[in-house]
Protein backbone atom coordinates (compact mmCIF):
# COMPACT_ATOMS: atom_id res chain seq x y z
CA UNK A 1 0.00 0.00 0.00
CA UNK A 2 1.00 3.62 -0.54
CA UNK A 3 1.84 4.81 2.75
CA UNK A 4 3.93 8.33 3.94
CA UNK A 5 5.98 6.37 6.18
CA UNK A 6 8.01 4.70 3.29
CA UNK A 7 9.28 7.66 2.17
CA UNK A 8 11.61 8.00 5.31
CA UNK A 9 12.54 4.97 5.20
CA UNK A 10 13.39 5.32 1.71
CA UNK A 11 15.82 7.96 2.23
CA UNK A 12 17.69 6.36 5.45
CA UNK A 13 18.07 3.17 3.07
CA UNK A 14 19.48 5.15 -0.39
CA UNK A 15 20.98 8.53 1.61
CA UNK A 16 21.47 7.72 5.27
CA UNK A 17 24.40 9.73 5.80
CA UNK A 18 23.37 12.78 3.38
CA UNK A 19 22.53 16.06 5.03
CA UNK A 20 18.78 16.13 5.42
CA UNK A 21 18.04 18.33 7.86
CA UNK A 22 19.95 21.95 8.51
CA UNK A 23 18.25 23.51 11.19
CA UNK A 24 18.01 27.25 12.04
CA UNK A 25 21.07 27.20 13.70
CA UNK A 26 23.10 25.89 11.17
CA UNK A 27 23.57 22.29 12.47
CA UNK A 28 22.82 19.16 10.25
CA UNK A 29 21.58 15.95 10.71
CA UNK A 30 21.68 13.29 8.95
CA UNK A 31 18.82 10.93 7.08
CA UNK A 32 19.49 8.51 9.85
CA UNK A 33 20.02 10.34 12.79
CA UNK A 34 16.69 12.28 12.16
CA UNK A 35 15.27 8.52 11.77
CA UNK A 36 16.19 8.37 15.60
CA UNK A 37 14.40 11.21 16.63
CA UNK A 38 11.27 10.17 14.81
CA UNK A 39 11.82 6.54 16.48
CA UNK A 40 11.97 7.89 19.67
CA UNK A 41 8.88 10.75 19.00
CA UNK A 42 6.93 7.35 17.92
CA UNK A 43 7.48 5.49 20.90
CA UNK A 44 7.13 9.04 23.29
CA UNK A 45 3.96 9.26 21.29
CA UNK A 46 2.58 5.89 22.41
CA UNK A 47 3.60 6.45 25.58
CA UNK A 48 1.10 9.42 26.39
CA UNK A 49 -1.37 6.75 24.55
CA UNK A 50 -1.74 7.95 20.85
CA UNK A 51 -3.59 5.19 18.68
CA UNK A 52 -4.72 5.09 15.17
CA UNK A 53 -6.74 7.17 13.99
CA UNK A 54 -5.98 9.59 17.27
CA UNK A 55 -5.56 13.41 16.30
CA UNK A 56 -2.11 14.88 16.94
CA UNK A 57 -1.66 18.43 16.63
CA UNK A 58 0.69 20.54 15.75
CA UNK A 59 1.61 24.26 16.34
CA UNK A 60 4.71 25.51 14.75
CA UNK A 61 6.97 27.39 12.54
CA UNK A 62 9.05 25.16 10.45
CA UNK A 63 11.68 23.34 12.61
CA UNK A 64 13.38 20.29 12.33
CA UNK A 65 10.80 19.37 15.41
CA UNK A 66 7.78 20.35 12.73
CA UNK A 67 9.38 17.67 10.59
CA UNK A 68 10.19 14.83 12.71
CA UNK A 69 6.45 15.22 13.87
CA UNK A 70 5.05 14.29 10.16
CA UNK A 71 6.75 10.58 10.37
CA UNK A 72 6.45 10.26 13.96
CA UNK A 73 2.44 10.57 13.96
CA UNK A 74 2.03 8.32 11.13
CA UNK A 75 4.21 5.75 12.36
CA UNK A 76 1.89 5.20 15.53
CA UNK A 77 -0.88 5.91 12.76
CA UNK A 78 -2.27 8.80 14.10
CA UNK A 79 -3.33 11.76 12.21
CA UNK A 80 -1.84 14.99 11.95
CA UNK A 81 -3.47 18.19 12.59
CA UNK A 82 -1.33 20.86 12.23
CA UNK A 83 -2.04 24.56 12.72
CA UNK A 84 -1.37 27.89 11.01
CA UNK A 85 0.50 30.28 13.55
CA UNK A 86 -0.92 33.44 12.71
CA UNK A 87 -4.65 32.30 14.46
CA UNK A 88 -6.02 34.15 17.12
CA UNK A 89 -6.49 32.17 20.58
CA UNK A 90 -9.96 31.25 20.21
CA UNK A 91 -9.27 29.47 16.60
CA UNK A 92 -7.14 27.08 18.40
CA UNK A 93 -9.82 26.56 20.42
CA UNK A 94 -11.94 25.86 17.65
CA UNK A 95 -10.20 23.87 15.34
CA UNK A 96 -8.08 21.82 18.37
CA UNK A 97 -12.31 21.17 19.65
CA UNK A 98 -13.42 20.42 16.38
CA UNK A 99 -10.82 17.66 15.66
CA UNK A 100 -10.69 16.49 19.01
CA UNK A 101 -6.99 16.55 19.03
CA UNK A 102 -5.08 14.21 21.83
CA UNK A 103 -1.83 15.38 22.26
CA UNK A 104 -0.67 19.21 21.06
CA UNK A 105 2.55 20.10 19.95
CA UNK A 106 3.68 23.71 20.57
CA UNK A 107 7.13 25.91 19.49
CA UNK A 108 8.60 27.65 22.72
CA UNK A 109 8.10 30.63 21.03
CA UNK A 110 3.86 30.41 20.08
CA UNK A 111 3.25 29.24 23.69
CA UNK A 112 1.66 32.45 24.45
CA UNK A 113 -1.35 31.75 21.66
CA UNK A 114 -2.49 28.49 23.91
CA UNK A 115 -1.38 30.02 27.32
CA UNK A 116 -4.62 31.92 27.38
CA UNK A 117 -7.16 29.64 26.32
CA UNK A 118 -6.11 26.16 27.72
CA UNK A 119 -8.96 25.46 30.13
CA UNK A 120 -11.25 26.15 26.91
CA UNK A 121 -9.29 23.00 24.87
CA UNK A 122 -11.62 19.73 25.71
CA UNK A 123 -9.72 16.87 24.19
CA UNK A 124 -6.39 17.92 24.71
CA UNK A 125 -4.78 15.65 27.32
CA UNK A 126 -0.91 16.59 26.78
CA UNK A 127 1.20 19.53 25.63
CA UNK A 128 4.43 19.45 24.96
CA UNK A 129 6.64 21.95 24.33
CA UNK A 130 9.50 22.78 21.51
CA UNK A 131 12.06 24.60 22.79
CA UNK A 132 11.00 24.23 26.52
CA UNK A 133 14.25 23.50 29.10
CA UNK A 134 12.85 21.85 32.00
CA UNK A 135 9.11 20.53 32.51
CA UNK A 136 6.45 22.75 34.36
CA UNK A 137 3.14 23.34 34.79
CA UNK A 138 1.78 20.15 33.22
CA UNK A 139 3.86 21.03 29.90
CA UNK A 140 6.26 18.39 28.52
CA UNK A 141 9.75 19.57 27.80
CA UNK A 142 10.07 18.44 24.42
CA UNK A 143 14.23 17.21 24.03
CA UNK A 144 14.36 15.94 27.39
CA UNK A 145 11.29 13.76 27.08
CA UNK A 146 12.39 12.90 23.43
CA UNK A 147 15.79 11.42 24.60
CA UNK A 148 14.08 9.27 26.99
CA UNK A 149 12.74 7.26 24.78
CA UNK A 150 14.85 4.53 22.38
CA UNK A 151 15.87 5.20 19.09
CA UNK A 152 15.22 1.89 17.67
CA UNK A 153 12.63 0.91 14.71
CA UNK A 154 9.16 1.33 16.15
CA UNK A 155 7.06 -1.46 15.69
CA UNK A 156 4.65 -0.71 12.50
CA UNK A 157 1.08 -1.84 12.65
CA UNK A 158 -1.61 -2.16 10.60
CA UNK A 159 -1.63 1.47 8.92
CA UNK A 160 -3.53 1.45 5.22
CA UNK A 161 -3.53 3.82 2.27
CA UNK A 162 -6.79 4.77 2.84
CA UNK A 163 -6.17 6.03 6.44
CA UNK A 164 -6.44 9.69 7.21
CA UNK A 165 -3.35 11.11 7.71
CA UNK A 166 -4.33 14.87 8.11
CA UNK A 167 -7.33 17.38 8.93
CA UNK A 168 -5.81 20.06 7.57
CA UNK A 169 -8.29 23.02 7.90
CA UNK A 170 -8.28 25.46 4.97
CA UNK A 171 -6.89 28.93 4.95
CA UNK A 172 -10.21 30.68 5.84
CA UNK A 173 -10.04 33.16 2.75
CA UNK A 174 -13.97 32.76 1.93
CA UNK A 175 -15.18 32.11 5.49
CA UNK A 176 -14.77 29.74 8.31
CA UNK A 177 -12.29 27.17 8.26
CA UNK A 178 -13.36 23.79 7.25
CA UNK A 179 -10.81 20.48 8.39
CA UNK A 180 -10.22 18.79 5.29
CA UNK A 181 -9.10 14.47 5.06
CA UNK A 182 -6.22 13.89 3.58
CA UNK A 183 -5.51 10.18 2.91
CA UNK A 184 -2.10 8.78 3.21
CA UNK A 185 -2.97 7.67 -0.99
CA UNK A 186 -3.92 11.23 -1.24
CA UNK A 187 -0.95 12.57 -0.07
CA UNK A 188 1.43 9.59 -1.45
CA UNK A 189 0.53 10.62 -5.19
CA UNK A 190 0.46 13.96 -4.65
CA UNK A 191 3.75 13.46 -3.73
CA UNK A 192 4.86 11.31 -6.78
CA UNK A 193 3.63 13.72 -9.22
CA UNK A 194 4.61 16.50 -7.97
CA UNK A 195 8.24 15.40 -7.86
CA UNK A 196 8.08 13.99 -10.98
CA UNK A 197 6.50 17.67 -12.47
CA UNK A 198 9.15 19.94 -10.55
CA UNK A 199 11.67 17.40 -11.15
CA UNK A 200 13.24 16.79 -7.50
CA UNK A 201 15.97 14.88 -6.86
CA UNK A 202 18.83 14.07 -4.61
CA UNK A 203 21.30 16.76 -5.51
CA UNK A 204 18.39 19.67 -4.76
CA UNK A 205 18.37 21.80 -1.59
CA UNK A 206 15.17 22.91 -0.28
CA UNK A 207 14.56 25.81 1.58
CA UNK A 208 11.74 25.51 3.38
CA UNK A 209 9.86 28.83 2.89
CA UNK A 210 6.51 28.08 2.43
CA UNK A 211 4.95 27.02 6.41
CA UNK A 212 4.88 23.53 6.62
CA UNK A 213 1.62 23.70 8.71
CA UNK A 214 -0.21 24.76 5.46
CA UNK A 215 -1.19 22.59 2.67
CA UNK A 216 1.11 24.25 0.44
CA UNK A 217 4.66 23.45 2.20
CA UNK A 218 2.66 20.51 3.95
CA UNK A 219 3.79 18.47 0.89
CA UNK A 220 7.26 19.48 0.88
CA UNK A 221 8.74 16.91 3.75
CA UNK A 222 6.76 13.70 1.53
CA UNK A 223 8.61 14.58 -1.96
CA UNK A 224 12.16 16.18 -0.79
CA UNK A 225 12.44 13.45 1.30
CA UNK A 226 11.84 10.45 -0.95
CA UNK A 227 14.56 11.86 -3.31
CA UNK A 228 17.03 12.90 -0.60
CA UNK A 229 17.05 16.56 -1.22
CA UNK A 230 18.45 18.54 1.83
CA UNK A 231 15.83 21.06 4.10
CA UNK A 232 16.89 23.90 4.74
CA UNK A 233 14.64 25.43 8.23
CA UNK A 234 13.38 28.89 7.68
CA UNK A 235 10.79 30.16 10.30
CA UNK A 236 10.12 33.16 8.48
CA UNK A 237 9.96 34.77 4.95
CA UNK A 238 13.02 37.50 5.49
CA UNK A 239 14.21 38.16 1.96
CA UNK A 240 17.79 38.85 3.52
CA UNK A 241 17.82 35.45 5.23
CA UNK A 242 16.38 33.59 2.52
CA UNK A 243 19.48 35.41 -0.28
CA UNK A 244 22.19 34.73 2.80
CA UNK A 245 20.85 30.85 3.29
CA UNK A 246 20.54 30.56 -0.66
CA UNK A 247 24.22 31.32 -1.08
CA UNK A 248 25.26 29.94 1.86
CA UNK A 249 23.55 26.21 1.62
CA UNK A 250 23.46 26.53 -2.20
CA UNK A 251 20.07 26.02 -2.53
CA UNK A 252 18.15 24.88 -5.50
CA UNK A 253 14.23 24.93 -5.39
CA UNK A 254 12.14 27.13 -2.91
CA UNK A 255 7.92 27.41 -3.24
CA UNK A 256 6.35 30.48 -2.23
CA UNK A 257 3.91 32.78 -2.71
CA UNK A 258 4.00 35.52 -4.66
CA UNK A 259 4.45 38.59 -2.17
CA UNK A 260 7.38 36.87 -1.18
CA UNK A 261 8.63 36.27 -4.63
CA UNK A 262 8.63 40.16 -5.07
CA UNK A 263 10.49 40.70 -1.78
CA UNK A 264 13.09 38.53 -2.76
CA UNK A 265 13.77 39.97 -6.31
CA UNK A 266 13.66 43.82 -4.53
CA UNK A 267 16.34 42.25 -2.01
CA UNK A 268 18.59 40.52 -5.08
CA UNK A 269 18.80 44.01 -7.01
CA UNK A 270 20.36 45.47 -3.39
CA UNK A 271 22.57 42.91 -2.61
CA UNK A 272 23.52 41.08 -5.67
CA UNK A 273 24.13 38.14 -3.99
CA UNK A 274 26.85 35.57 -5.04
CA UNK A 275 24.64 32.63 -6.65
CA UNK A 276 26.30 30.19 -8.91
CA UNK A 277 23.90 27.29 -8.93
CA UNK A 278 20.57 26.76 -10.83
CA UNK A 279 17.28 27.61 -8.83
CA UNK A 280 13.50 27.01 -9.35
CA UNK A 281 11.27 28.76 -7.84
CA UNK A 282 7.60 27.63 -7.46
CA UNK A 283 5.12 29.86 -6.97
CA UNK A 284 1.81 29.03 -5.52
CA UNK A 285 -1.75 30.82 -5.28
CA UNK A 286 -1.47 33.28 -8.27
CA UNK A 287 0.99 33.95 -11.01
CA UNK A 288 2.98 37.57 -10.87
CA UNK A 289 2.50 39.73 -14.38
CA UNK A 290 4.63 38.19 -17.57
CA UNK A 291 6.81 41.28 -17.48
CA UNK A 292 8.37 39.94 -14.04
CA UNK A 293 8.40 36.38 -15.13
CA UNK A 294 10.74 37.55 -17.70
CA UNK A 295 12.75 39.10 -15.68
CA UNK A 296 13.71 36.49 -13.04
CA UNK A 297 14.30 34.19 -15.70
CA UNK A 298 16.02 36.68 -17.81
CA UNK A 299 17.99 38.68 -15.60
CA UNK A 300 18.51 36.32 -12.34
CA UNK A 301 18.61 32.91 -13.99
CA UNK A 302 16.00 31.40 -11.97
CA UNK A 303 13.68 29.08 -13.46
CA UNK A 304 9.91 29.67 -12.66
CA UNK A 305 7.29 27.59 -12.12
CA UNK A 306 3.55 28.33 -11.07
CA UNK A 307 1.38 25.54 -9.51
CA UNK A 308 -2.31 25.73 -8.89
CA UNK A 309 -4.28 23.89 -5.92
CA UNK A 310 -6.21 23.86 -2.98
CA UNK A 311 -6.25 21.88 0.15
CA UNK A 312 -8.86 19.87 -1.10
CA UNK A 313 -6.61 18.71 -3.47
CA UNK A 314 -3.24 17.56 -1.57
CA UNK A 315 -3.44 21.00 -3.23
CA UNK A 316 -1.93 20.67 -6.49
CA UNK A 317 -3.63 19.99 -9.39
CA UNK A 318 -2.16 22.27 -12.31
CA UNK A 319 1.42 22.96 -13.23
CA UNK A 320 2.38 25.07 -15.82
CA UNK A 321 5.10 23.17 -17.13
CA UNK A 322 5.89 23.37 -21.17
CA UNK A 323 4.97 20.15 -22.59
CA UNK A 324 5.86 20.87 -25.73
CA UNK A 325 8.38 23.18 -27.66
CA UNK A 326 6.66 23.18 -30.38
CA UNK A 327 4.01 25.25 -28.35
CA UNK A 328 5.82 28.32 -27.75
CA UNK A 329 7.20 29.08 -31.56
CA UNK A 330 8.72 32.42 -29.81
CA UNK A 331 9.63 33.96 -26.41
CA UNK A 332 6.54 35.66 -26.10
CA UNK A 333 4.91 32.19 -26.71
CA UNK A 334 6.71 30.98 -23.66
CA UNK A 335 6.51 33.70 -21.28
CA UNK A 336 2.52 33.73 -22.20
CA UNK A 337 2.56 29.79 -21.23
CA UNK A 338 4.68 30.84 -17.92
CA UNK A 339 1.66 32.99 -16.25
CA UNK A 340 -1.32 30.54 -17.42
CA UNK A 341 -2.22 28.43 -14.51
CA UNK A 342 -1.16 25.53 -16.34
CA UNK A 343 -1.96 21.76 -17.59
CA UNK A 344 -3.52 19.09 -15.12
CA UNK A 345 -0.81 17.11 -13.14
CA UNK A 346 -0.96 13.78 -13.26
CA UNK A 347 -3.72 12.34 -10.60
CA UNK A 348 -5.75 15.22 -11.58
CA UNK A 349 -8.59 15.20 -14.02
CA UNK A 350 -9.80 18.31 -14.22
CA UNK A 351 -12.02 20.29 -16.44
CA UNK A 352 -13.71 23.82 -16.72
CA UNK A 353 -17.80 23.70 -16.93
CA UNK A 354 -20.61 26.06 -17.24
CA UNK A 355 -23.53 26.43 -14.40
CA UNK A 356 -25.51 23.29 -16.47
CA UNK A 357 -21.86 21.37 -15.69
CA UNK A 358 -21.43 21.11 -19.64
CA UNK A 359 -17.25 21.79 -20.72
CA UNK A 360 -16.51 25.48 -21.72
CA UNK A 361 -15.73 25.89 -25.18
CA UNK A 362 -11.84 25.73 -25.22
CA UNK A 363 -10.86 29.02 -26.53
CA UNK A 364 -9.50 30.50 -23.54
CA UNK A 365 -12.07 33.31 -23.78
CA UNK A 366 -15.29 31.78 -22.13
CA UNK A 367 -15.22 31.33 -18.23
CA UNK A 368 -16.40 28.68 -16.18
CA UNK A 369 -15.92 26.36 -12.80
CA UNK A 370 -12.59 24.35 -12.40
CA UNK A 371 -13.82 20.92 -11.32
CA UNK A 372 -11.05 18.25 -10.37
CA UNK A 373 -11.47 14.36 -10.01
CA UNK A 374 -9.26 11.39 -9.32
CA UNK A 375 -7.15 10.05 -6.39
CA UNK A 376 -5.81 13.60 -5.36
CA UNK A 377 -9.01 14.52 -4.16
CA UNK A 378 -9.90 15.15 -0.52
CA UNK A 379 -12.01 12.25 1.53
CA UNK A 380 -13.92 14.86 2.68
CA UNK A 381 -14.51 17.38 5.48
CA UNK A 382 -14.26 16.27 8.58
CA UNK A 383 -17.59 16.12 10.68
CA UNK A 384 -19.21 18.00 7.99
CA UNK A 385 -21.12 15.78 5.57
CA UNK A 386 -23.20 18.55 4.46
CA UNK A 387 -20.09 20.97 3.00
CA UNK A 388 -18.68 17.23 1.64
CA UNK A 389 -21.49 16.91 -0.08
CA UNK A 390 -21.70 20.34 -1.67
CA UNK A 391 -18.20 20.31 -3.15
CA UNK A 392 -17.88 16.96 -4.44
CA UNK A 393 -20.68 16.34 -6.54
CA UNK A 394 -20.59 12.85 -8.41
CA UNK A 395 -16.60 12.32 -7.66
CA UNK A 396 -15.89 15.95 -9.19
CA UNK A 397 -14.66 18.47 -6.84
CA UNK A 398 -15.98 21.68 -7.14
CA UNK A 399 -13.27 23.94 -6.60
CA UNK A 400 -15.02 27.51 -6.78
CA UNK A 401 -12.35 28.66 -9.06
CA UNK A 402 -13.51 30.15 -12.62
CA UNK A 403 -11.28 29.73 -15.34
CA UNK A 404 -10.92 29.28 -18.95
CA UNK A 405 -9.60 26.66 -21.26
CA UNK A 406 -7.39 27.34 -24.20
CA UNK A 407 -7.16 24.59 -27.26
CA UNK A 408 -4.10 22.86 -25.55
CA UNK A 409 -6.18 22.43 -22.51
CA UNK A 410 -3.95 24.64 -20.74
CA UNK A 411 -6.63 26.71 -18.04
CA UNK A 412 -6.15 30.05 -16.81
CA UNK A 413 -7.80 30.69 -13.08
CA UNK A 414 -9.60 34.20 -13.51
CA UNK A 415 -10.44 34.32 -10.07
CA UNK A 416 -12.40 33.07 -7.47
CA UNK A 417 -16.35 32.63 -7.68
CA UNK A 418 -17.22 34.76 -4.52
CA UNK A 419 -14.90 37.29 -5.78
CA UNK A 420 -15.48 37.61 -9.75
CA UNK A 421 -17.19 41.27 -10.19
CA UNK A 422 -20.17 41.38 -12.59
CA UNK A 423 -20.77 44.87 -14.19
CA UNK A 424 -23.45 45.94 -16.16
CA UNK A 425 -23.37 42.01 -17.35
CA UNK A 426 -20.14 41.71 -17.81
CA UNK A 427 -17.58 39.45 -16.10
CA UNK A 428 -14.20 40.98 -14.70
CA UNK A 429 -11.59 39.10 -13.27
CA UNK A 430 -10.09 40.83 -10.49
CA UNK A 431 -6.71 39.29 -10.99
CA UNK A 432 -6.46 40.07 -14.65
CA UNK A 433 -7.06 44.06 -12.98
CA UNK A 434 -4.56 43.73 -10.02
CA UNK A 435 -1.99 42.56 -12.31
CA UNK A 436 -2.41 45.62 -14.36
CA UNK A 437 -2.16 47.76 -11.46
CA UNK A 438 1.11 45.69 -10.59
CA UNK A 439 2.78 47.04 -13.46
CA UNK A 440 2.20 50.58 -12.08
CA UNK A 441 5.89 51.19 -10.52
CA UNK A 442 4.65 52.99 -7.28
CA UNK A 443 2.24 49.87 -6.39
CA UNK A 444 3.71 47.85 -4.02
CA UNK A 445 0.12 45.36 -3.62
CA UNK A 446 -2.63 45.97 -4.79
CA UNK A 447 -6.22 43.88 -4.36
CA UNK A 448 -9.43 44.61 -6.89
CA UNK A 449 -12.57 43.92 -4.92
CA UNK A 450 -16.33 44.90 -6.02
CA UNK A 451 -18.01 47.73 -4.86
CA UNK A 452 -22.02 48.28 -5.57
CA UNK A 453 -22.85 50.12 -7.95
CA UNK A 454 -26.05 52.62 -8.89
CA UNK A 455 -25.87 52.04 -12.75
CA UNK A 456 -23.48 48.75 -13.17
CA UNK A 457 -24.59 46.73 -10.30
CA UNK A 458 -21.31 46.37 -9.07
CA UNK A 459 -17.46 48.20 -10.12
CA UNK A 460 -13.58 47.11 -9.25
CA UNK A 461 -12.49 48.82 -6.18
CA UNK A 462 -8.87 49.26 -6.07
CA UNK A 463 -7.40 49.01 -2.86
CA UNK A 464 -3.63 49.81 -2.91
CA UNK A 465 -0.33 50.06 -1.13
CA UNK A 466 1.66 52.18 -2.18
CA UNK A 467 5.55 51.57 -2.09
CA UNK A 468 8.20 52.87 -0.14
CA UNK A 469 9.49 56.51 -1.19
CA UNK A 470 7.18 56.76 -4.11
CA UNK A 471 3.66 59.00 -4.35
CA UNK A 472 0.48 58.32 -6.23
CA UNK A 473 -2.97 59.68 -6.70
CA UNK A 474 -6.33 57.42 -6.86
CA UNK A 475 -6.80 59.37 -10.02
CA UNK A 476 -3.08 58.73 -11.21
CA UNK A 477 -4.50 54.75 -10.83
CA UNK A 478 -7.57 54.79 -12.88
CA UNK A 479 -5.59 56.67 -16.04
CA UNK A 480 -3.02 53.99 -15.62
CA UNK A 481 -5.20 51.36 -15.85
CA UNK A 482 -7.66 52.98 -18.68
CA UNK A 483 -4.63 52.75 -21.11
CA UNK A 484 -3.82 49.13 -20.54
CA UNK A 485 -7.63 48.10 -20.24
CA UNK A 486 -11.09 47.54 -21.82
CA UNK A 487 -12.85 50.91 -19.76
CA UNK A 488 -15.16 48.71 -17.76
CA UNK A 489 -12.93 46.63 -15.92
CA UNK A 490 -11.32 49.77 -15.01
CA UNK A 491 -11.83 50.79 -11.29
CA UNK A 492 -13.77 53.54 -10.61
CA UNK A 493 -12.84 53.54 -6.92
CA UNK A 494 -9.14 53.89 -5.26
CA UNK A 495 -8.60 53.09 -1.49
CA UNK A 496 -4.89 53.14 -0.29
CA UNK A 497 -4.11 51.46 2.60
CA UNK A 498 -0.43 50.47 4.90
CA UNK A 499 -0.81 46.63 4.17
CA UNK A 500 -3.34 44.73 3.17
CA UNK A 501 -5.10 42.02 5.36
CA UNK A 502 -3.29 38.38 4.72
CA UNK A 503 -3.70 34.62 5.78
CA UNK A 504 -0.63 32.53 6.76
CA UNK A 505 0.18 31.65 3.28
CA UNK A 506 0.39 35.27 2.56
CA UNK A 507 -2.79 35.10 0.86
CA UNK A 508 -4.75 38.75 0.56
CA UNK A 509 -8.05 38.13 2.36
CA UNK A 510 -10.85 39.72 0.50
CA UNK A 511 -13.41 38.67 2.92
CA UNK A 512 -11.82 41.02 4.92
CA UNK A 513 -10.88 44.05 2.78
CA UNK A 514 -14.71 44.04 1.95
CA UNK A 515 -15.63 44.42 5.68
CA UNK A 516 -12.75 47.09 6.27
CA UNK A 517 -14.04 49.34 3.42
CA UNK A 518 -17.73 49.07 3.50
CA UNK A 519 -16.83 50.17 7.01
CA UNK A 520 -15.08 53.12 5.95
P1 LIG B 1 -10.86 28.78 2.17
O1 LIG B 1 -11.20 27.58 1.34
O2 LIG B 1 -10.97 28.55 3.63
O3 LIG B 1 -11.57 30.00 1.71
P2 LIG B 1 -8.43 29.00 0.63
O4 LIG B 1 -9.27 28.51 -0.51
O5 LIG B 1 -7.66 30.26 0.43
O6 LIG B 1 -9.29 29.09 1.95
P3 LIG B 1 -6.33 27.13 0.15
O7 LIG B 1 -6.79 25.73 -0.05
O8 LIG B 1 -5.06 27.33 0.86
O9 LIG B 1 -7.38 27.88 1.02
O10 LIG B 1 -6.18 27.90 -1.23
C1 LIG B 1 -6.65 27.42 -2.46
C2 LIG B 1 -7.10 28.57 -3.38
O11 LIG B 1 -5.99 29.41 -3.74
C3 LIG B 1 -7.64 28.08 -4.69
O12 LIG B 1 -8.98 27.66 -4.59
C4 LIG B 1 -7.46 29.33 -5.57
O13 LIG B 1 -8.51 30.26 -5.39
C5 LIG B 1 -6.17 29.95 -5.05
N1 LIG B 1 -5.02 29.57 -5.92
C6 LIG B 1 -4.10 28.63 -5.67
N2 LIG B 1 -3.18 28.57 -6.65
C7 LIG B 1 -3.53 29.51 -7.57
C8 LIG B 1 -2.97 29.95 -8.82
N3 LIG B 1 -1.85 29.43 -9.32
N4 LIG B 1 -3.62 30.93 -9.50
C9 LIG B 1 -4.75 31.48 -8.98
N5 LIG B 1 -5.31 31.12 -7.81
C10 LIG B 1 -4.71 30.15 -7.10
MG1 LIG C 1 -10.79 27.11 -0.63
Amino acid sequence: SLLLTQFLDRAVHLYGRKPAIIDELGKRYTYEEVNERVNSLSFGLASLGVEKGDRVAYLAPNTLEMYEGFYGVFQVEGIMVSLNTRLKPMDYVYILNHSESKVLFVDHDLLGLIRPVRDQLETVEKIVVHGLAENGHGLIAYDRWLSSFPSTDFPRADLHEDDVSTLLYTSGTTGNPKGVMLTHRNNYLHALSTMHHLRVNDRDVLLHILPMFHVNGWGSPFYYTANGATQVMQKAADPKVILEKVEKYGVTVMHMAPTVLQSIMDQYKNVQPQIDQDVRIIVAGSAPPKAFIKQLEEEIGWEFYQVYGMTETSPLSLASYISSENECASNDDYYELKVKTGLEMIGAQVRVVDEFGNDIAKNGKDIGEVIVKGPLVMKGYWKNEAATNETIINGWLHTGDMGTMDENRRIQVVDRKKDIIISGGENISTIEVENVIYDHPAVKEVAVIAAPHKKWGETPHAIVVVREGHEVTGSEIIDFTRERLAHFKCPTMVTFMEELPKTASGKIMKVKLRELTSQR
